[in-house]
């Protein structure tokens, strides 16, 4: 998975603090010239490693062996929380409407990223929690994807509204709502058509669907595969449509996690769940801490 060449790096780095008795500091300028360097081997933003060593360095110099720990533990422990603050310390739920009233979700991304099939497994976690989804399929210019949605929602037991590939997104999405007002669905999970680069007419489909109907979070789909390419794709989503959460796909790939580490650093957006397969089972909420202690190992 994402991440393993991170993780057996720190880990050399950090058996070589634990062999140390005492640690001068030049040990622990050593140590945080190689995590520096591991960092920038997975992909993480550059400036973001900056950052990161700079925090690293300035919590670990000057303090004094605390609660049992030996130097060389407190730098691992600097470490593991600073990771964790990177991701977003707190993992953020998608936010719901109140009540029985239905919550728009609209998914942005580029094509390829895995939006379709991550639409499909939101649609599966919400139903577990109680919820009547809907999944539907604004993207009109792939005959495939339209398909795939109906295929993916039938297999976790949801609807799709579909209205072929006739009609503009933004309509399809306010007859999906009215739809939905109709049969009781409590959730609207919009599918839109993703690009393989970003244009101005993806932005202006994706503008034109929230100016026409209310939706209550954007969330973007990015795969993990494409390392910093992904994050500067989530900065230029967020500055042009705005974006509420992301969703970091193909982390089980054999990919260098930097996306995962950069993205919520670089863009202020939080990591909502990553996705770790190809089944629609495999989506797993974000929870930072748990991100870091595996990637420490
Ligand atoms: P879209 O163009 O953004 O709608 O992308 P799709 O949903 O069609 O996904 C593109 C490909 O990525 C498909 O082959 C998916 O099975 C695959 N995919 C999506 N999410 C994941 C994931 O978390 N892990 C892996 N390994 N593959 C994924």
């Amino acid at each position: 998975m994402a991440f393993d060449s991170l993780t057996e790096k720190l880990q050399n780095v950090f058996k070589n603090l634990r062999s140390k008795g005492r640690l001068t500091e030049a040990d622990v300028q050593e140590a945080l010239k190689e995590i520096k360097r591991a960092l920038l081997a997975a992909d993480v933003n550059f400036k973001v490693v900056k950052d990161f060593i700079k925090t690293v360095q300035e919590r670990a110099v000057g303090q004094d062996v605390m609660n049992g720990l030996n130097p060389g533990q407190m730098v691992i422990k600097i470490v593991n929380e600073e990771l964790c603050n990177l991701m977003g310390s707190e993992t953020t739920e998608i936010k719901l409407q109140p009540g029985s009233a239905i919550t728009v979700i609209m998914m942005a991304g580029l094509q390829g990223a895995g939006k379709t099939t991550t639409t499909a497994k939101l649609a599966g976690k919400f139903k577990l929690k109680g919820k009547k989804p809907l999944l539907v399929a604004c993207d009109v210019y792939r005959p495939a994807a339209i398909k795939q949605l109906q295929i993916n929602g039938e297999k976790q037991g949801v609807e799709v509204f579909t209205m072929g590939d006739n009609h503009k997104p933004a309509n399809i999405a306010k007859a999906a709502i009215e739809h939905a007002q109709k049969n009781g669905n409590n959730l609207v999970i919009l599918d839109t058509a993703g690009r393989l680069h970003i244009d101005e007419d993806m932005m202006a489909e994706l503008e034109e669907i929230k100016n026409t109907v209310t939706v209550h979070q954007t969330i973007l789909v990015i795969d993990a595969m494409t390392g910093q390419d992904a994050v500067n794709v989530a900065k230029e989503f967020d500055e042009k449509i705005g974006v509420d959460g992301v969703i970091v796909t193909k982390l089980d790939g054999d990919t260098r996690g930097g996306a995962a580490l950069s993205v919520k650093a670089v863009t202020g957006k939080p990591i909502l769940y990553v996705g770790m397969g190809e089944k629609l089972s495999d989506l797993e909420q974000f929870y930072p801490d748990r991100m870091a202690n595996r990637i420490l190992g």
